[in-house]
């Protein structure tokens, strides 16, 4: 059986999980009664829990978005074959096209991605209020 070698987000996650742990193992944490959650990953039953191995087996088989899947329409330079939109959330190649959500975030952010999403479209109502502004930005 292939099995992926482990990658260096996983080795962060691995290393993550590991402090979170210790973490809840402190004297003031264990005073607010804090305590792993005790379900095992099911792939990962067979290995001791909390050890190394566990671990990196959980940071393979653990996969979710939690409901922030972004990226698809990524903001960057034209060129690369994976950017899409431009700073004005303008579709490379193509005339006065936008999208504006969430798929254009790069990467994922710390937070929640409904506020930001909302920040984008409040961006975005600006930069076609400043194109209609001046009809000459507009090849229709
Ligand atoms: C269960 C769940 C819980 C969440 N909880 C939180 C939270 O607590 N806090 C937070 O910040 N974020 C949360 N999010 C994430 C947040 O809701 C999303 O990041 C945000 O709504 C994304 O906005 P969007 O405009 O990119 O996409 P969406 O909100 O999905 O909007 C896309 C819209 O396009 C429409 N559409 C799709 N295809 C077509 C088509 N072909 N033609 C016309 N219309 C189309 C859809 O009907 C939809 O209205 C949660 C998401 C989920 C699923």
């Amino acid at each position: 059986m292939y099995v992926r070698p482990i990658n260096k987000k996983q080795l962060l996650q691995i290393e993550g999980a590991k402090f979170g742990y210790a973490l809840s193992q402190t004297r003031s944490m264990k005073r607010y009664n804090a305590r792993i959650n005790e379900l095992r990953i099911p792939n990962c039953k067979h290995l001791v829990f909390l050890s190394d191995d566990y671990w990196r087996c959980a940071a393979k088989h653990y996969s979710m978005t939690i409901y922030h899947p972004v990226g698809t329409c990524k903001m960057g330079p034209a060129g690369d074959p994976y950017n899409v939109v431009d700073a004005k959330l303008l579709v490379h190649g193509l005339l006065n096209l936008r999208v504006v959500d969430a798929s254009i975030m790069p990467h994922v952010p710390t937070g929640n991605t409904n506020a930001p999403v909302i920040m984008i479209a409040e961006k975005a109502a600006d930069l076609i209020k400043e194109c209609w502004k001046n009809t000459n930005n507009l090849n229709i």
